[in-house]
């Protein structure tokens, strides 16, 4: 049973598919929207394999569809330019990527109506709420260092309570889920998209910790300190070393005249890449002390 906080509760908020509502016409019923289109993990029609859309096909005006009666049908239309909504389009999505998408939209339906041999609901309400707190690096949320495709414009305002999805519009729910894929390698994104950021998984363990439920008398006992992984901090004279390689590499002057979130995210990967071909070498045993 799906309680209302996993529902869109703005209806703007909710992707349609256009297909869909042109079979509608096609068999004399009215416009209707989907169940499924209101769930905040949905981003494929399961029927049509497309990515659901939010914007208009004629005026690319965002959020703005609602219902008017046109020729005794009822119709969804837009609201900025009053074009009625049809004609299923081009699909620009690779099949692979619809192919997760709907893996990832299965797991996350499962966790959400706590179906067995499914994710933990908790673990994916930690995760979301580790990738929109904020970074210590820029007070950005976590997400915006993550390397995959991020809505343009603004970032949204990171939540400091309750469930982050309620309020982010369609495309950022999408990163979300993909992003909390990668965390909890939900639907084998890691196969690709990679490990997620070591960082993340540390601060994802941190919020595991304080959040899900533990035993009620052990309340940050020393059994559960001495579990915590171990924040392995290698000597300044290391990181100084490997900001300077960065800094002299031919991937750092190609971005650098990148501005914005991009070169922030670009950034991020370098500095992933750079720790992690180190870690290879920090795993070996080495005499501790300075
Ligand atoms: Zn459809
Ligand atoms: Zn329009």
């Amino acid at each position: 049973m799906r309680s209302i906080t996993w529902y869109v509760a703005d209806r703007r908020e909710r992707g349609i598919c256009l297909d869909c509502l042109d079979e509608d016409v096609s068999v004399g019923r009215d416009h209707y929207l989907r169940r499924e289109w209101a769930h905040v993990e949905t981003a494929v029609c399961r029927k049509h394999r497309c990515m659901l859309q939010d914007w208009c096909d004629h005026c690319f005006a965002r959020d703005r569809f609602r219902f008017e009666c046109i020729e005794e049908e009822a119709r969804l239309i837009c609201g900025h330019c009053s074009t009625a909504v049809s004609g299923g389009r081009k699909k620009v999505e690779g099949t692979a990527t619809v192919d997760f998408l709907l893996l990832l939209t299965a797991a996350v339906d499962a966790a959400i109506e706590g179906r067995e041999s499914s994710v933990a609901l908790d673990e994916i309400k930690v995760a979301i709420e580790t990738l929109w707190s904020p970074s210590q690096a820029n007070g950005k949320p976590f997400i915006a260092w993550f390397d995959l495709k991020l809505p343009l414009g603004r970032l949204p305002a990171f939540a400091a309570r309750g469930n982050p999805l309620v309020c982010l519009s369609f495309p950022w729910r999408i990163v979300t889920f993909m992003a909390v894929a990668q965390l909890l390698d939900l639907a084998q994104a890691r196969r690709w998209l990679g490990p997620p950021p070591s960082y993340l998984e540390r601060e994802l363990a941190n919020r595991k910790r304080n959040s899900l439920p533990q035993d009620a008398e052990t309340p940050h006992s020393v059994g559960i300190l001495e579990t915590a992984p171990k924040l392995r901090l290698r000597p300044d004279i290391e990181y100084h070393q490997l900001a300077e390689q960065i800094l002299a590499s031919q991937d750092w002057k190609a971005i650098s005249a990148v501005k914005g979130s991009l070169r922030d995210r670009k950034l991020g990967r370098l500095m992933n890449q750079a720790l992690r071909s180190e870690r290879g070498r920090s795993d070996v045993p080495r005499p501790t002390g300075p």
